[in-house]
């Protein structure tokens, strides 16, 4: 559970490493694009406003030449441009309306003479009064002006207000041209979605990229981690897949690592040091996978405990060392002729246990028989000395018996050789 949560943690690692710099990436440049676009829209909008704007008041001088004038009777206003008479007029205004779709209001000072604006109930605003803030700016400025969210019956407007001049310079009123905010907002979004959409499918294939990539890096990461839990739990055959050993950056090192350091422990746990056969407590490990596969397939196997002959006596003669050097010389040539057949073992001082895969008794006892002929043949030189070496091999061949006692059965032969003449092979 903790390697699950490790691994996965670090692949998250990755996705942030990945992630996080795309989406701030992303954002930055969106936000900017985004923001260019939405201000050149709205300048569009503005520019549209500011246009129609001055096509309705040319429209108006061209009609209705003359100023505006204002007649006020008893609390009625009447607001003419040259002679004739704005009020209930609606006929420029509702067919500018109706072909561009923009709201548009004559004001005199701040009332509402004739005006496009209507309530639910369709009644028009006129008489209403616009804000105060904004005809005192328009009236003493006497230049258009943008507001984009005046609110009009509780509705807002993304308005363009230009005043009325008269040919004496006064400003008498304002001329409103508005679109609701809705639609400019509508229109602005419309035009920067494209943009936050491609900019999101970008972020993602990025992402995607990094993580395909990080993906091969991380699954051998996974790899070399299940072999080091293997190894680290006594599995020291595990193994790593050839194109993880392959590899030849720092990944393909700590594999390989890995296999040296199991290679090490193996040798460290599986072999003698003197002799560099296998030893006693890894042997009947080893006999024990033997006899099973044996019992399995039926195919037999065949077990010999071997003893040199008199080396008490080497060690006496020519010491220690010689006899160490005997004992490595020995081991060789055992070693040499289990190839292909088996394994040999040190069992203990100068004994060893051999054991023949896939050999019935007499193929064992054979082999054997042409050890000692080569040991007879030659001699084990030390320094000066060149020392004679025989051994005696008692050999049983294996069955579904306690691997003990196959062992016992061999020594027993091997006892009954010392006891009669060495030199010798008992099967
Ligand atoms: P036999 O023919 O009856 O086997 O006589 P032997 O002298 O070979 O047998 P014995 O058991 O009397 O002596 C074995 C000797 O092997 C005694 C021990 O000191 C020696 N020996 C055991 N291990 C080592 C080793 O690692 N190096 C050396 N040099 N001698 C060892
Ligand atoms: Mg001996
Ligand atoms: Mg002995």
């Amino acid at each position: 559970m903790k390697k699950k949560g490790r691994i996965s943690g670090l692949r998250w690692t990755f996705l942030k490493l990945s992630f996080l710099p795309v989406f701030l990436f992303t954002l930055i440049v969106t936000v900017f694009i985004a923001g260019s676009f939405a201000r050149i829209m709205r300048r569009e909008v503005e520019n549209g406003l500011e246009d129609l704007n001055s096509a309705v008041s040319v429209a108006y001088d061209m009609m209705y030449p003359g100023d505006y004038t204002v007649v006020e009777d008893q609390d009625e206003l009447y607001f003419y441009k040259g002679d004739h008479l704005i009020n209930g007029d609606f006929s420029i205004i509702d067919t500018v309306k109706e072909k561009t779709g923009v709201d548009i209001t004559l004001s005199y000072q701040n009332v509402r003479i004739i005006t496009t604006l209507t309530d639910k109930n369709q009644n028009r605003y006129t008489g209403t009064k616009v804000s105060n803030v904004i005809t005192r700016e328009v009236l003493e400025s006497k230049v258009g002006k943008f507001y984009p969210k005046v609110s009009i019956g509780g509705e807002n407007y993304f308005a363009y207000y230009s005043p009325l001049i008269n040919s004496d310079g006064t400003s008498i009123g304002m001329l409103f041209i508005a679109k609701p905010s809705r639609e400019v907002d509508k229109l602005v979004w419309r035009s920067i979605f494209p943009i936050i959409m491609i900019a999101l499918v970008i972020a993602i294939l990025a992402v995607l990229i990094v993580t395909i990539f990080s993906n091969n890096f991380l699954l051998t990461l996974i790899k070399i981690e299940s072999l080091l839990k293997k190894t680290s739990n006594g599995d020291l055959t595990a193994e790593l897949e050839p194109e993880v050993l392959k590899r030849e950056d720092e990944l393909g090192d700590m594999g390989r690592y890995v296999i040296r350091m199991q290679r090490s422990l193996r040798e460290l746990i599986e072999l003698d040091q003197l002799t560099g056969l296998y030893n006693r407590r890894y042997v009947q490990r080893k006999m024990e996978r033997v006899q099973k596969k044996s019992l399995e397939t039926g195919v037999p196997f065949s077990v010999a405990i071997g003893d040199i002959d008199f080396f008490k006596r080497v060690n006496d003669t020519y010491g220690h060392e010689c006899g160490d050097a005997v004992l490595m010389d020995v081991s060789a040539r055992m070693k040499e002729l289990m190839k292909g057949r088996g394994f040999a073992a040190r069992w203990g001082g100068e004994e060893f246990l051999l054991i023949f895969e896939s050999y019935h008794l007499d193929m064992a006892a054979d082999c054997l028989e042409d050890l000692l002929g080569v040991l007879r043949s030659r001699t084990v030189a030390f320094q000066d000395e060149k020392v004679k070496v025989t051994m005696t091999f008692g050999v049983v061949e294996g069955s579904d018996d306690l691997l003990d006692h196959i062992i016992g059965a061999a020594d027993a032969k091997l006892y009954h050789g010392k006891n009669n003449g060495r030199n010798q092979v008992v099967r």
